[in-house]
């Protein structure tokens, strides 16, 4: 979660006063920076990972499975550990061979139920180094459970199925209604207690001038009463004034109703950062993997469960970005502009509203036109030397207040720290995000992807992530062009939230990746791409950017237009009806050769020894029977393990019971991982649809 920095932090409004100051000082310590490393060559290509856990408390014996709380005292275990801490790694112990690698590093996040952790160091530019990711994962969880008690696990479900319901849902119990959240459903003791939580939670609130509002569509099935009314939703609290929220429609008919920070938050994700070689690199690569987003999200998707009910949506993002809105009235639209700045149309967290590439392809018509941007900053930046581009993006980002200010940073500006760039820069949370270096540390600039759910599986994970970093690769080395218009980003990302999004929805997608930059001088696009595909394309020149793109399914996307076509009756449930996937008098124009393929392409072109493409081999046929439909999501599996409960009424209601044994299921999958025995015989439902029957070696 960034910076957690100690001291005193101001209350709402309080904060509010010191807003445009924070702007001010965060504006020119990004410019100290920016002038510092924009001609920063060559750094190494790295990249690093980040896997997020919830804590949970399971035992076979005890009729719940809670959420625990001791966060704090996991990490000071941890930190305890001297092999962990020491620097360098290289410890031996019986069941670990002598490691070279430094030891992964474990993290606070928001919520109090979860830890987040990477490795001990970013992964180098080597392929043999991507075959260190997945043994690394498994070794973060296994230091994770050797600091936990007997009966606590770390798992990788995105959310806790029983978070915030009536009842105990965490170990140790609090009552509910504390306040910092003042919510309805989660006590304020399920946050970090590190001052800097608490406070951005109740300062969002604050600032909002309500509670924020996670509603999320209930899934309807057989037994499903409808109209549904949230029956876990009190109308007749007074504690708070924010009481009032849900007597004033807050929880409309048919939504699963949440209010509060930790039901976005205290999610897990899988993230991606990449050192770029330089800052314009890094500029093209956090354009061209935007589009990738929602793509992304989808392919992962695994958050069907909400507060004991199951939803309608598959992901975790749009809750996260209602569980941190702060927006007020006047920025919603909802009452004329007379106190705030500006009308904003997206939470500040949300997909990415601007590109940033100093690339010739990148077409006006792709940027937003109604972007907004706080014309003072980009006037100052522009001032410093930084050009218009990538001004306007932080420009944008800057339209933000604050959110948590400590009374001591105020005191003086120290131009060698990049505290207040990044009080803001941090909490926007957007799906690509550009990190300048930080002040006073060898790093390069670098892009983190955000957008990927996390897996119940470190093979999942890891497939992920090395199938991410190959298509980066893919993309820097055939110059690949993905862009489309930003808006077409946006509705992407909704559209990744429908139930078997990954199967059933079409995406924004651009028909030819190999759009050659346009020649020096010259509109029109020429010279030659030819990547070792065989898939290239005579370049291209520019004609109406609605031509550039079409909507394609995720199996296309990820497969191919031809792979697509061979396999979609085969495992899709078939909303998409043949007729329009396959329409005859498809232009050939229309084919479009897949990321999976281009990765292969870009895999053929480089030097990689038979032991390691193999490997690499397994995750990226993960990755292609996700996106076929042969095998399922989480998202997927988890419906079908409550569909197929016993216990479970087909009333939409994940019971403590069923949540139980979905968790002993996800503990199961992950012992017989470890172990390495597949998962053939293992009473689990549907593993085999989720991971394949068994990893073969290679
Ligand atoms: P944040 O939470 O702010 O996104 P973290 O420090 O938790 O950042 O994680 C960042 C990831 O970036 C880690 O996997 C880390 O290994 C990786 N990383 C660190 N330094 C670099 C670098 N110079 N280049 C690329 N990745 C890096
Ligand atoms: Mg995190
Ligand atoms: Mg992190
Ligand atoms: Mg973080
Ligand atoms: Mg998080
Ligand atoms: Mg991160």
């Amino acid at each position: 979660m960034g910076l957690l920095a100690q001291g005193t932090a101001l209350d709402w409004p309080e904060a509010k006063k010191y807003a445009q100051k924070v702007r001010e000082w965060g504006i020119m310590q990004l410019l100290e920076v920016w002038k510092k490393a924009k001609t920063k060559e060559r750094d190494a290509m790295l990249w690093g990972d980040e896997i997020e856990y919830l804590v949970v408390v399971y035992s076979k014996d005890e009729p719940k499975v809670l959420l625990s709380l001791r966060q704090a005292e996991i990490l000071k275990a941890l930190a305890n550990n001297e092999e962990l801490t020491s620097a360098g790694g290289g410890a031996c112990d019986a069941q670990r061979a002598c490691r070279k690698d430094p030891l992964p590093v474990f993290h606070p996040e928001f919520g109090r139920f979860m830890l987040e952790a990477t490795p001990g160091r970013p992964w180098g530019i080597d392929f043999k180094e991507l075959l260190k990711v997945e043994p690394d994962m498994k070794l973060r969880r296994r230091i994770a459970k050797d600091h936990m008690l007997p009966n606590e696990h770390p798992i990788t479900l995105t959310t806790f199925p029983r978070l915030g319901c009536p009842g105990v849902f965490t170990d140790p119990y609090y009552p509910v209604s504390g306040p910092k959240l003042r919510s309805q459903f989660v006590p304020d003791e399920i946050a970090n207690p590190h001052i800097r939580f608490p406070t951005l939670a109740a300062n969002i609130r604050s600032r909002r001038g309500r509670k924020v509002q996670v509603n999320v569509p209930v899934f309807r099935d057989l037994k499903t009463p409808w109209p549904w009314r949230d029956p876990t939703v009190n109308y007749d609290l007074h504690n708070w004034p924010e009481d009032d929220d849900v007597r004033n429609g807050a929880a409309p008919d048919n939504f699963i109703h949440m209010d509060a920070m930790a039901f976005g938050m205290g999610s897990c994700c899988l993230q991606i950062t990449f050192q770029a070689k330089n800052i314009t690199e890094g500029r093209q690569m956090y354009d061209q993997l935007s589009p990738l987003g929602p793509i992304m999200l989808a392919l992962t998707a695994a958050t069907p469960i909400y507060k004991g009910f199951l939803a309608e949506t598959d992901v975790r993002w749009n809750q996260i970005s209602s569980s941190v809105d702060d927006r007020t009235p006047e920025e919603l639209g909802e009452k004329p502009l007379k106190n705030d700045r500006f009308r904003i149309p997206k939470s500040r967290y949300a997909s990415n509203s601007t590109y940033i590439s100093t690339d010739p392809r990148l077409r006006p018509e792709y940027l937003d036109p109604n972007l907004v941007i706080d014309e003072d900053i980009r006037a100052k930046l522009l001032e410093g030397g930084m050009d218009d581009r990538l001004a306007t993006h932080f420009a944008h980002l800057f339209i933000r207040d604050p959110i948590v200010i400590f009374k001591e940073d105020l005191e003086e500006l120290d131009l060698s720290k990049t505290d207040h760039f990044e009080n803001i820069q941090s909490t926007n949370w957007q799906h690509m995000r550009f990190k300048p270096p930080p002040a006073g540390e060898n790093i390069g600039w670098r892009v983190e992807f955000r957008p990927m759910e996390i897996q119940i599986t470190d093979f999942e994970n890891a497939a992920f992530a090395v199938f991410l970093v190959l298509i980066t690769r893919a993309i820097l080395s055939f110059d690949l062009n993905f862009y489309i218009p930003i808006v077409k980003v946006d509705e992407n990302m909704q559209t990744a939230h429908a139930r078997n999004a990954v199967l059933e929805r079409k995406f924004h997608f651009r028909k030819n990746p190999f759009h050659v930059r346009p020649s020096r001088g010259s509109a029109a696009a020429s010279g030659a791409n030819s990547p070792t595909t065989g898939l290239s394309r005579p370049p291209t020149p520019f004609g109406p950017v609605e031509d550039e793109y079409r909507l394609m399914t995720i199996n296309e996307i990820i497969n191919g237009t031809a792979y697509a076509r061979s396999t979609m009756s085969t495992y899709t449930e078939a909303s998409v009806a043949p007729g329009e996937m396959d329409d005859g008098d498809r232009l050939c124009d229309d084919e479009f050769p897949g990321l999976i393929p281009l990765v292969e392409g870009y895999l053929d072109s480089v030097n990689v020894d038979v032991v390691t493409r193999c490997e690499l081999s397994t995750y990226l046929d993960l990755i292609r029977k996700r996106a076929s439909g042969e095998l399922w999501t989480a998202a997927r599996w988890i419906r079908h393990f409550v569909d197929r409960h016993p216990l479970y009424e087909h009333d939409s209601v994940v019971t403590d019971q069923v949540a139980k044994d979905l968790v002993g299921a996800v503990l199961a999958i992950g012992d017989r991982e470890e172990s390495g025995r597949g998962f053939k015989g293992l009473a689990v439902p549907a593993v085999p649809q989720l991971l394949g029957e068994f990893r073969g070696g290679c």
